[in-house]
């Protein structure tokens, strides 16, 4: 039997965002990090999420990795690929949503694809082509300061009209309200030989029709609202495996690093000093190549572990992000800190950490990549979007994390996260 749900993520809390999706709706969810090896994992699971880390790469890469793994999940015979974006449409005038999205079209040999990044139950609602994060537009929200894909416009379709090469229109919420095939009817009008349809969706209602739309075809692109449709079409068509038991226990010591420079993030570390000792890096001795940062962290970290968790962040203020960003380049600067976070988790792992929370999309990129984790079976919801995961064969002892994308969770998350990791 195959996978009932296959998709590719664009990064990995992204990718751990939609598997907790899956998961809540029954499904048997193995995240996997990279295109996976052992197809023996896919005997046993319903539903399997490949994480890449090709948000913010030059959009030639991102096609080629995502069209990579996109050939293993047809492979192991997954009918539809959704490729799975963040919930905040995060990506440049250069990708990469539209070039993968265009890509897989054009493999499917598919005229048209759906494309939403709404979950209203998460406060991210279409309307009209426009994205809403709770209830300002998306260009009012923090992601304007997000520090690698600032977004600036709140209208999707012209956002994924300078990324794509074929035409981009928009699903009005009222023709989503009137069903499938209207659905089908009005994207039939649509003038383009293909297109990416910007779908709109205001109540989870709409989801259900949206995943119907989407799974008539072999591809689409969305955040975990739309792999929640897809959930809903694909079981009603074909029942899970059933039973999912708790992810066995790992003990050890626990530790957070945090890379995000959300707004959340950042009242999320203030909260944790209550409860845990937070050591604040310099980003600008890291950057700057100073050395020695490093290993003082983990000197810190080796003195308190013993008496419980310990949180490292360097996450910065949004001036603070500014000023490094103009001194040093953005992808330069997130790389040097995103690489120094990955050499602390290297540390903190070999000082007994074996329950570890990274907070920052790209920044769990770095660190999990840097562990050399192949794989994690995915259990029971922490906070919306955030699920525990647990390694499937770590050489050394399992790990037991949790990856958070920079918004998510409410502001105790990373001590009541660490009270559940087990
Ligand atoms: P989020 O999930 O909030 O988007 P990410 O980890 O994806 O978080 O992105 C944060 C980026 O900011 C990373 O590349 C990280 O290395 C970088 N970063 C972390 N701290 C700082 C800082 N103080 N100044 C500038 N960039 C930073």
């Amino acid at each position: 039997m195959t996978v009932i749900l296959a998709a590719i993520a664009d990064d990995y809390t992204g990718a751990s965002d939609l598997a907790n999706t899956w998961r809540k709706c029954g499904l048997r969810t193995v995240q996997t990090i990279g295109v996976p090896v052992d197809s023996r994992l896919f005997e046993t699971i319903d539903a399997l999420v490949v994480s890449l880390k090709i948000r913010s790469v030059p959009a030639v890469d991102a096609v080629a990795s995502a069209l990579a793994a996109e050939e293993l999940l047809r492979r192991i015979g997954a009918r539809h690929v959704m490729y799975k974006i963040c919930s905040t449409f995060d990506s440049t005038d250069a990708g990469n949503i539209g070039p993968v999205t265009d890509a897989f079209m054009e493999r499917a040999g598919q005229d048209w694809t759906v494309v939403t990044p709404a979950f209203p139950e998460t406060g991210r609602t279409v309307y009209k082509g426009h994205l809403f994060v709770n209830d300002v537009p998306l260009n009012e929200s923090a992601l304007r300061h997000h520090p690698l894909n600032p977004m600036h416009d709140a209208n999707l379709t012209r956002v994924l009209a300078r990324q794509s090469k074929h035409a981009v229109h928009s699903l009005d919420c009222q023709t989503v309200a009137l069903g499938l095939e209207s659905c089908r009817a009005k994207i039939a009008a649509m003038p383009g030989r293909r297109k990416s349809i910007i779908a709109d969706a205001i109540w989870d209602s709409d989801l259900d029709v949206l995943g119907q739309l989407a799974s008539g075809g072999a591809v689409s692109t969305g955040a975990s609202g739309l792999g929640y449709g897809l959930a809903r079409a694909a079981l009603a068509a074909r029942p899970a495996r059933g039973s999912m038991a708790n992810l066995a226990a790992v003990g050890g010591r626990s530790a957070v690093i945090a890379g995000s420079c959300s707004a959340r993030t950042l009242e999320q570390i203030d909260a944790a000093e209550r409860h845990m000792p937070v050591l604040r890096l310099d980003p600008q001795r890291i950057v700057s190549g100073g050395g020695g940062a490093v290993e003082e962290a983990l000197e810190f970290a080796r003195r308190q572990l013993a008496a419980g968790p310990v949180l490292i962040a360097s996450s910065g203020s949004p001036d603070a992000v500014a000023a490094l960003q103009r001194q040093h380049g953005k992808h330069e600067a997130g790389q040097t800190i995103e690489n120094a976070l990955a050499e602390i988790a290297i540390g903190l792992v070999d000082a007994g950490v074996r329950r570890l929370v990274v907070a920052g999309g790209e920044t769990s990129g770095a660190v999990v990549d840097k562990l050399a984790i192949g794989s994690f079976e995915v259990g029971d919801e922490l906070a919306p979007g955030v699920p525990m995961l647990r390694t499937i064969g770590y050489p050394g002892g399992e790990l037991m994390m949790a990856l958070k994308s920079g918004n998510f969770g409410d502001v105790n998350f990373f001590a009541e996260a660490l009270a559940r990791l087990d």
